[in-house]
């Protein structure tokens, strides 16, 4: 059942992340003796990988037991963005066609769609 396989080392790599998620986020309540925090905001970005579905059952799965049992995991989808080396051109890359739409060069760089980061925290006041 290779379909199974795949499903599950992908649920792996969404786990592994919101593990890291957790855990950077209870060493931060602790460090700043922050209040329970509700909100956990995290931006993803297209190139990442990382399915929001697979990562939000991911957190939901580990945060039981945890201070973060009631926190909310919002994610942000951040769709990649690239620049032409050739005119400078910026633009939203769409279906991962890497070349630009005004010049046709397709010399571009990446300037977003790789963020896999904790954008903030909503703590309760
Ligand atoms: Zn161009």
């Amino acid at each position: 059942m290779p379909v199974d396989i795949l499903r599950k080392s992908a649920i792996m790599h969404e786990l592994s992340i919101a593990t890291s998620i957790v855990d950077t986020v209870l060493q931060e309540i602790q460090r700043k003796s922050l209040p329970p925090v509700e909100t956990i905001a995290v931006r993803i970005g297209a190139l990442s990988t990382v399915d929001p579905e697979a990562l939000r059952f991911g957190f939901e799965s580990i945060v039981v037991d945890t201070p973060l049992a009631k926190t909310k995991l919002e994610i942000e989808f951040v769709p990649v963005q690239g620049k032409c080396r050739a005119c400078n051109h910026e633009f939203a890359v769409q279906d991962f066609v890497f070349a630009c739409p005004r010049c046709n060069s397709g010399q571009i760089d990446m300037t977003r769609g790789n963020e896999l980061d904790i954008a903030y925290l909503e703590v309760s006041s």
